[in-house]
Parts: structure tokens; sequence; C-alpha cells
């Protein structure tokens, strides 16, 4: 049963930004960014410091990190991308948008191989440290991280976070990737990886799934069509 005051709320909010529902609003954040954002997201930029939630800019350090918790805005736990509000906003209102972004995939090359000649401890290490590796990258080229699981790391460069060079980002991250795993070193990489970027249309969205929330995303490539589908709410792969 939805809650009418939160609703209202809901409402009072899409109206004052000028969208009409929970599509158009993800359209603005993400296919847009900073354009047209509420009263409330330019006074929390203002606000020190870095890391933020990426969607209403709460910071979550320096003075203005007590006062967000207080509003009800701490990071979430579940997604340290979003402050738990925006994350409790997504829950409740599903919708996405389709936006023009880019795709960075990274993975690691023969890893089968590789697993067969290490000890287990010790390829869990590996891609552990590939894995903090690709997070610094993806985070300083203001990435999303959407996906490290496997020997695989995936990040979105989206308008909305990365701005409208969201393809030159990406490009930038895949060559640091390269040069962080050492792969320009005169002794070679310390982890062997490819990686790929893709600029397409996408489908970005929070949608209710049979099983709980699901981040889903669609890719399309002229005929091809690839379909993602990731969990939203189990957060830590997110
Ligand atoms: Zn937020």
């Amino acid at each position: 049963m939805p809650n009418p005051i939160k609703t209202k709320m809901y409402e009072m909010y899409l109206k004052a930004i000028g969208v009409k529902n929970a599509d158009e609003l993800y359209r603005r954040i993400w296919g847009e960014g900073e354009q047209g954002h509420s009263l409330g997201r330019h006074l929390f930029r203002n606000l020190p410091s870095n890391p933020r939630c990426r969607l209403c800019s709460a910071p979550f350090s320096g003075f203005g990190a007590p006062l967000m918790r207080l509003i009800g805005k701490p990071p979430s736990t579940r997604n340290p991308h979003f402050c738990a509000s925006c994350e409790n906003f997504m829950t409740l209102h599903q919708g996405g948008a389709e936006i023009e972004l880019t795709i960075l995939f990274a993975d690691v090359r023969g890893s089968t191989t590789l697993a067969e000649q290490m000890n287990p401890a010790d390829f869990s290490q590996l891609l552990k440290r590939f894995y903090v590796a690709a997070t610094e990258v993806l985070v300083e080229t203001d990435a999303l991280i959407e996906r490290l699981v496997g020997d695989e790391v995936v990040g979105l460069f989206i308008p909305g976070y990365t701005g409208p060079e969201h393809a030159r980002q990406a490009v930038q991250a895949a060559q640091e990737l390269l040069h962080v795993t050492s792969h320009r070193g005169p002794g070679g990489p310390w982890i062997p990886i490819g990686v790929g970027v893709h600029t397409g249309v996408a489908y970005l969205g929070a949608i209710e799934g049979s099983r709980g929330t699901y981040r889903r995303r669609y890719h399309r490539n002229g005929r091809q069509c690839q379909y993602y589908c990731a969990p939203f709410v189990q957060g830590s792969n997110w």
C-alpha cells in the first residue's frame, strides 16, 4: 500500500522540476545531467565533499555528511553510488529512459588457463587486485561501475554523470586500464586483459522484477540487440 504523503510529495517534486512521470525524470537525470535539477541538488552540490550521491549530489564526506545523515541521506548500504533516500526512491518509482551512453567491457584473457596454473587463493588475490585497479580507474573517469564479477568488469559512461564527452572518457579509461595493468611495461602485464568500448542507445532503468528490483539496460547496435539484466538491490556487484 503506497504511503499517500510520500506519493503526494513525489507528485509535487515532479511538478516542481517540470516532468510528468518517472520515465521523464530518469531521462532528465541520466540523459541531461545537471540541467534543470532541483534546488536541493544545487544546494547539496555546494556542500563539501566528495564522494557524493550520483543522483542528488548529497555529500558522503566532509562536514556535509553528518547533515545528510540527519535528513535521511546517508550512503546506501546496498549501493555506494547513491544515498539511501535516492536508492529507496528508485526502488519505489520504477521507470527508465532510452539514452545514448558508452559501455566499457574489460575481461581477463585466458582466465581459465590462468586459474588452472595458480592455486585458488593466489588467483582470487589476483582478481581482487584487478577489481581494485579497475574500480579506481572507473571512479576517476566518472563512470558507474555496472559489474565486477568473475573475470569481468563493466563500466557505464552516462551523459548525466560523465558529461557529453562520455565516449572520450570511456576510451581514456580503457587506455588507463591497460596502463595500470602494465600492458605497456617492459615486463608485460601482471594480469592479461582485453578492453572494449562501445557507444550506442540503451534503455536504462529501475524495474521491479519478480525477485525484486532489477536494473536493466538494452543496448542496440543496428539490428543486433543485446540484453543485460543485473541485480539492483543486492548491490555489491552493481
Ligand atoms: Zn541521493
